[in-house]
């Protein structure tokens, strides 16, 4: 295909880059609306103890369900959220919303829930993030130990110093940290030890590999037991299979998430599965 002329294949990328230019001004414009318009929503997904099939908490996803592109997958709006500083009062939307639903989901059934957001690099390092938060679970009356906030290894590409600051100052709040996607990022096992966090989320990657590989398992056993080594609580995403449940389980894994006990869901739905 290469031999058939560079200009084609040229033309092939810039025409390439003209959609997706295009497109995400669509998805900036469409987004601006979605909050008012209600095409926004959040799904929840369990997360469970391996050892016990305990319900440890929910993770919050949100949606977006535009009338004009119809739905479209955190992914692709999420980068668009980042680019134009949307995520900051989203983000905030996505933060209150979750610590209610997890609010009244404990006084409902008296469980020690806890609820795990995610948040954008943008939004952590806004210097109101810790404020905001702060307010908002005031206003929530939930503990703040019942709150696990989500970052990935991005987060840490510059700025490591203040960034840990940042997180410390968290911790003393009481709010639990999680690395999400381990794995995936620049995986330095040396700079986890200096990181002030609870708990590690490996990435689906390394769980859908369980059956497949030696390799890959082999990561698996050791990434286990080095975060227990550091007291970090160690999560599996993206479970699909008894297997999985079985392999995670044997080799010590502590909490597990994934399709394979529940997608993603409305916590009403959520909750009538749950049957509360
Ligand atoms: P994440 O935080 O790593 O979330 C896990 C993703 O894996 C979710 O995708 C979830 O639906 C999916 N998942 C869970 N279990 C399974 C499984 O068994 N099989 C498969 N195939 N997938 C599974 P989702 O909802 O599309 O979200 C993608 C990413 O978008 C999230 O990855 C997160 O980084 C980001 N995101 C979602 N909601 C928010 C948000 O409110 N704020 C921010 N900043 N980012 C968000
Ligand atoms: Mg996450
Ligand atoms: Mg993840
Ligand atoms: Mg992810």
């Amino acid at each position: 295909r290469a031999k058939n002329g560079g200009k084609n294949q040229y033309r092939f990328y810039s025409n390439h880059m003209k959609i997706e230019i295009n497109e995400s001004i669509l998805v900036e414009a469409e987004l601006r609306e979605a909050l008012n318009h209600q095409e926004l929503s959040i799904h929840y997904q369990p997360l469970y103890d391996a050892g016990t099939s305990t319900l440890r908490g929910f993770e919050a996803l949100m949606r977006w369900n535009s009338t004009k592109l119809g739905h479209v997958f955190p992914d692709k709006f999420i980068p668009v959220l980042e680019q134009t500083g949307l995520i900051i009062p989203y983000g905030e939307w996505v933060f209150r919303e979750a610590c209610l639903e997890n609010k009244r989901y404990q006084v409902k059934t008296g469980a020690r829930t806890i609820m795990s957001i995610n948040i954008s690099p943008i939004q952590f390092k806004d210097i109101h993030f810790i404020k905001n938060i702060t307010s908002i679970l005031q206003e929530v009356d939930l503990a703040p130990e019942f709150v696990e906030i989500e970052i990935t290894e991005s987060i840490l590409i510059d700025q490591f110093d203040s960034i840990v600051e940042k997180l410390k100052e968290l911790r003393a709040l009481g709010v639990r940290i999680a690395l999400d996607d381990f794995g995936t990022g620049f995986s330095s096992l040396s700079y986890l030890r200096k990181l002030p966090i609870d708990t590690l989320k490996i990435d689906k990657s390394f769980i859908d590999d369980i059956l497949i590989e030696h390799h890959p398992r082999m990561i698996i056993a050791s990434i286990v037991s080095m975060a227990h080594e550091m007291k970090l609580e160690v999560v599996a995403e993206g479970v699909e299979t008894k297997e999985q449940v079985q392999y995670l389980t044997k080799h010590n894994c502590d909490t597990l998430q994934g399709y394979y006990f529940a997608k993603p869901q409305l916590f009403e739905l959520l909750e009538e599965k749950l049957g509360v």
